[in-house]
């Protein structure tokens, strides 16, 4: 059995020149990316941005935990407004 697959052969992995523009910073930037969906980030930003997203969603999380231990108004409170 041979050890190099044939179709590593004929299946070429070349980068070529991807532009797209970082949603952290807003920047557009030209980088050498294998075929693909280009990158949301730069390298430099995506950190900071998956730091910033992790935090948020951990906000938006404890918000709604927060919402969802409230008790409900009692009922003559809601009668009162109508
Ligand atoms: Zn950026």
């Amino acid at each position: 059995m041979p050890d190099t697959d044939p179709e590593e052969k004929t299946v070429k992995r070349t980068q070529r020149p991807v532009t797209y523009r970082c949603e952290w910073c807003g920047q557009e930037s030209t980088e050498l990316r294998y075929p693909g969906p280009p990158p949301h980030y730069h390298a430099a930003c995506k950190t900071p941005a998956q730091n910033s997203i992790a935090r948020n969603r951990m906000q938006a999380w404890r918000e709604r935990n927060r919402q969802q231990q409230q008790l409900p108004p009692p009922r003559d409170y809601i009668n009162h407004n109508r």
